[in-house]
């Protein structure tokens, strides 16, 4: 993969956090680079430092040390208010228990992000997030509150959600976790479907039959990465 083609490209980063024994060595020196259009599953177990990883990724955490370049800008140079425009923008996140305001109908929820970034003019925004429910499959549901859907529907409108602003990355946090099999499987067709279509697609997934849908896989241990059973970009 060139330099030019990568979309996410971690450099030698390192996270420590302060615990009550002294430091907790999260990320230790990891590099991780995601060209545009891949699927890339993360797996590891509770405590290795996925979520830290992905952090990194969307900018929620700084690092340490080390560089994270997404979509070209170095993360690491933005103050907190370029950081959060920056990942409005750039980062759709999908969540595990999907995180819809409950106050507000499924379309509402979608249009949410797009008041945010200000995007286009009230029409356009009432217009996109239409087609988007209608791209997951829930046109129908639009004028619902979050609570009367299925688990499945709901983190369909969490996917539109997290693809209001038409982010080049999304990023999901097991975002099949609350979901039973067949429906997980169902919500992944719609995650391949988005890669097809040219996003980025980082998921965290416990589900080995998940994982093995999934193009590429990224294993989290104590810290370190792993590709293929060897420490990767080492
Ligand atoms: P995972 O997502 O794989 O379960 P995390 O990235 O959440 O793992 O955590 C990695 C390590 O960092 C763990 O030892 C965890 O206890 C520690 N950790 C995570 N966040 C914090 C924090 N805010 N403060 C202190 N320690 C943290």
């Amino acid at each position: 993969m060139s330099d030019h083609a990568a979309l996410v490209d971690i450099r030698d980063v390192v996270k420590d956090y302060e615990g009550p024994q002294g430091p907790i060595h999260a990320l230790k020196r990891v590099n991780l680079r995601v060209g545009a259009g891949e699927f890339v599953g993360i797996r590891g177990p509770s405590g290795s430092g996925k979520s830290t990883l992905l952090n990194m990724i969307t900018g929620v955490d700084r690092p340490t040390a080390g560089q994270v370049l997404v979509n070209g800008q170095d993360l690491t140079e933005l103050n907190e208010d370029r950081l959060a425009r920056w990942r409005g923008d750039t980062v759709g996140v999908v969540f595990q228990f999907f995180q819809l305001l409950p106050t507000l109908t499924v379309l509402e929820n979608v249009i949410l992000p797009m008041d945010f970034a200000r995007r286009g003019r009230p029409k356009e925004r009432l217009e996109r997030a239409q087609m988007l429910l209608e791209q997951v499959g829930l046109a129908d549901q639009a004028q619902k509150f979050p609570n009367a859907l299925s688990g499945g529907q709901q983190q369909r409108a969490a996917i539109a959600r997290a693809l209001a602003n038409d982010p080049p990355l999304l990023v999901g946090d097991e975002p099949t976790g609350n979901l039973d099999s067949k429906t997980a499987h169902g919500v992944v067709d719609t995650f391949e479907e988005l890669v097809a279509r040219g996003k980025t697609f980082l998921m965290v997934t416990h589900s080995n039959s998940l994982a093995a849908r999934i193009p590429r896989v990224i294993e989290v241990l104590d810290g370190e990465l792993f590709e293929n059973g060897a420490r990767s970009g080492k």
